[in-house]
């Protein structure tokens, strides 16, 4: 089984990267508390992994994740952990969209994951699941904004209503991980 770091702070993150990578690998969380300055997903993956690889010395992977809505113009994006506080998230989202149709409820989780190794190399890879706003927050499992994103290749559940198994055979994280260990397992 190979140590994998993975620079967060966020433990469903870990424990949802420790369950898409299954046995293959040992995943462990760094928290680097490197800014998230930059413009996009893949540059925020890359400075958070990019600063572990730094500090520890080996391969390090990040990942940086966020929902894009369609209605507010694919906001909030890379500020998805920081557009309003955690408990807000939901309620401002469903405010944001009272009354907009079904139609126009579109949204998209997206996730770049990082791989930076000691010698320079760099990888980014990026997944993506489309999905729909719900008009109510439903479920429990997940986290963040899984209670009202209903992905479009479901049955009209939302991810917290899912399996965390059913999540990963779609997830933007499962997507991009599953890229990712295929870099790394190249010699
Ligand atoms: P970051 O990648 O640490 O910048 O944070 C990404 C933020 O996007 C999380 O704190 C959540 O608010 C949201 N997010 C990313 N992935 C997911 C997911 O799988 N489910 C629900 N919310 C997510």
């Amino acid at each position: 089984m190979r140590r994998l770091l993975l620079a967060t702070g966020n433990a469903h993150k870990v424990e949802e990267v420790q369950e898409i990578l299954g046995e293959g690998f040992r995943v462990e969380a760094r928290d680097t508390g490197a800014a998230e300055t930059g413009a996009t997903f893949e540059a925020n993956a890359l400075i958070k992994a990019r600063a572990l690889a730094a500090e520890v010395g080996e391969l390090a992977v990040a990942d940086d994740s966020g929902i894009e809505i369609d209605h507010l113009g694919g906001a909030p994006g890379v500020h998805s952990a920081r557009w309003t506080d955690e408990g807000d998230w939901i309620p401002r989202v469903l405010r944001e969209l009272d009354g907009v149709p079904e139609a126009e409820r579109g949204c998209r989780y997206v996730c770049a994951a990082a791989a930076v190794w000691p010698d320079g190399r760099e990888v980014v890879v990026r997944g993506i699941v489309e999905g729909t706003i719900a008009h109510e927050a439903r479920g429990d499992g997940g986290f963040g904004y899984d209670p009202i994103v209903a992905p479009i290749e479901g049955d009209g559940r939302t991810f917290a209503e899912m399996t965390p198994a059913e999540k990963h055979a779609i997830s933007h994280r499962a997507r991009a991980f599953t890229q990712l260990a295929h870099e790394i397992s190249v010699p």
